[in-house]
Order: C-alpha cells, then structure tokens, then sequence
C-alpha cells in the first residue's frame, strides 16, 4: 500500500512537491489545491494531478476557466493519509484545523513557526525525531542547507562555534512585487531567524547568523566561518566529507562554475526538476582551513532545496524506510539527483 498524499497550495513549493511526490515508488499524489484558477492550476490537469478548490476559492472561477474540479479540499483531504501543506507563510497555521478535522497528518513548511508541528525537520540532521510523528515542518531554505552542512560537519570535528553571514535572494524569479531591485537590505537583528531555527534540528550548536538581501532571484550564498572542536588535516579532508554525503554538490575548479549564474546553468542543463538545483551546492576552492578554523560558500536554490526533504519528512512519519540514508537514497534516485 502506497501512503496517499495531498498537496495544499501549488505555488514555488507546492507544485515542485507535488511533481516529487508522483515521481515516489512508495507514495500516490492524491490531488493538489489551489484558491483560484491560473496557469499553474492548469498544468496540473494537463500532468493528470486532481485539482480541488482549498481556502476562499470559488468553485465557479475554475469552471468559467474552463479547468475541471475533482472536489473541494475537505474531499481531498477525506482521500490523503497525509497533506503537504504548501500555503504562504502563516497559512499553514490556519489550515492546521482543517487537517485535524479530516484526522489527516500534515508537513509544514518553513514558512510557519516552529511551534506548528510537533518536530521541526531536517533529513540529513533529525530524520529520526519525525518517525512515526502526525505533524511535522521542514525548515526553510537557508536552514535547511545550514542543517545539512551541520550534519556533515559536527559529528566529524565538533564545533565550537559557527557564524553564518547569508546574502539572500530578494525575491523568486516569479515574484514581481518583492524588492529590493538596486540595494543592500540588512536584516539588523542578530542573529537573524535563521540561527535558532538551526536550533530546532541542532539545540546544542553555538551558531550566530547574520543576513542581507541583495537583488537576485537566483539563490541564496551562505558565507561560513566554522570554529571546530578537532582540526582537519587539511580542507582537502572536507571537501572529501562533502563529497561523500547526498545532497551536496562540490563544484571543482576545472568545472567553471563561478557563480550562482553558472550553478542555474548547470541545473536549467541537467533537468532534474523545474530547473532545480536541490542540493547544496559548495565550491572546492573556497573551501579552506586554518588549524581549527573552517570557512566555506555555500548556494542554496531556495525554491527546490527543502522538496526533497518533505519525501523524507513523509517517510519518517510513515515508517517507510528504516533511517535517514535509505530514505534519501530512495527520494535522490526517484528524481534523479547527483551521487546515486
Ligand atoms: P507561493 O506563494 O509560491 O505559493 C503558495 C500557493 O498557495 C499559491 O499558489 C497560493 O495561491 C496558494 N494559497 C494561498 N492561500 C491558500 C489557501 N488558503 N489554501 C490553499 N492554497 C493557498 O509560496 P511558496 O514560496 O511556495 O511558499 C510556501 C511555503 O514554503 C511558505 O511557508 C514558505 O516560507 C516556504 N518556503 C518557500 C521557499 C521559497 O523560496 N519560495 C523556500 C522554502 C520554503
């Protein structure tokens, strides 16, 4: 029996969500819901995905579009063992009554506080904290990429302390509306969100965060400065641990990737997803080491990193696979991403 999954809201999250959860041998898409019509809503039907009415939409605006409705949420929600809740931020807190009304489990997204669910999530960080869980949030984008980049590096050094400067994108490429478009916003409080959100996967790190946002839509670039407990021998010995783990893709020299430019090229070029880049993406020479200092760049494509994730957070809840490698294993080689 495949666990049967909804995905509520088809937006940047929700439609990459959806597409990931079809392509998984252990998962059925039941159906994606939308408030109003658009041409996401249509590419939905054209993919084969039910299409049902969530929020305040009307029923009628779908019809008028001449795009055919399976149902509204609640039925959908009657046909899921699990929802992903893929709304804007601060939805997912409103739609939680929903979901416990039609007693199905649900994963949130970062987007929400961390108090939304039951445990915050990261695969390669806490995969075992989400088994057997009803409500569980995947972190955000940037704390997801920072909780992987933990997980590699903490149990093989230790860490004294981390400092993350984040220059974040201003917008996604298909938001009109966001700024800034010629500037340098800081975000003046310190740290930033993103530090205690680490602290939902990784209570003990000394972490502190600090995060700009600069005018591009392409991806995120974490600078990281680590203070370790044990040095390496050498950045040679990171960039190899890197390179063992799934989800991490180190450009080398030779590669010529010398930017967030060329990294979406790479992705537009390799056609896993919509053009998606979900690992986290590091450089090998701008990984360096001095005793038991570590520093590294790190690019996160912010709207793919964390779809990954919720195939995992669905099979922790569900008990699918027996830990966390198996279970990225099995969602990395369904939708064909670097190291499997
Ligand atoms: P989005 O605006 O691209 O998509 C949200 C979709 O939900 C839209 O289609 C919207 O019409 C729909 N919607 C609105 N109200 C709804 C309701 N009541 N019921 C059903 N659908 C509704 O947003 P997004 O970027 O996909 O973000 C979704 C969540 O993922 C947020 O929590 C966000 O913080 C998080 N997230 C976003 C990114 C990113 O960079 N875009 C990265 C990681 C996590």
């Amino acid at each position: 029996m495949r666990v049967r999954v909804a995905v509520n809201g088809y937006g940047t999250i929700g439609k990459r969500v959806a597409d990931a959860v079809a392509r998984q041998p252990d998962l059925e898409l039941v159906g994606v819901a939308k408030t109003r019509p658009n041409f996401e809503a249509d590419r939905a039907l054209r993919l084969g995905y039910p299409l049902y009415v969530s929020g305040a939409g009307a029923r009628a605006d779908f019809d008028a579009a001449g795009l055919r409705v399976a149902g509204t949420v609640e039925e959908m929600l009657d046909r899921a063992d699990v929802v992903v809740d893929a709304t804007p931020d601060k939805v997912g807190a409103e739609n939680r009554k929903l979901y416990d009304a039609a007693n199905v489990r649900a994963v949130f997204q970062g987007g929400e506080k961390a108090s939304v669910a039951d445990v915050s999530f990261n695969a390669l960080g806490n995969f075992a904290a989400a088994r057997g869980q009803r409500r569980v949030r995947v972190v955000s984008c940037n704390t997801t990429g920072i909780a992987r980049a933990a997980a590699v590096v903490l149990p093989r050094w230790g860490v004294e302390h981390w400092d993350v400067t984040l220059v974040r994108r201003a917008a996604d490429p298909a938001e009109s509306k966001k700024g800034p478009i010629n500037g340098i916003v800081p975000s003046l409080h310190i740290p930033s969100h993103h530090g205690p959100d680490v602290n939902t996967i990784f209570p003990e790190l000394s972490i502190s965060t600090a995060a700009v946002v600069v005018p591009t839509t392409l991806m995120h670039v974490h600078v990281n400065h680590v203070h370790l407990r044990n040095a390496p021998t050498s950045a040679a010995e990171l960039v190899a641990a890197f390179r063992g783990t799934p989800r991490f893709r180190v450009f080398a020299p030779w590669e010529h990737a010398d930017g967030t430019p060329q990294v979406m090229e790479y992705g537009r070029g390799r056609g896993v997803g919509l053009a998606d880049v979900m690992e986290n993406v590091l450089w090998e020479d701008g990984v360096t080491v001095h005793g038991r200092d570590a520093y590294f760049f790190q690019a996160i494509h912010q709207e793919s990193i964390t779809v990954p994730e919720n195939i995992d957070a669905i099979r922790a809840m569900f008990e699918l696979a027996p830990d966390a490698a198996a279970s990225i294993a099995m969602t990395d080689r369904a939708l064909g991403l670097s190291g499997h």
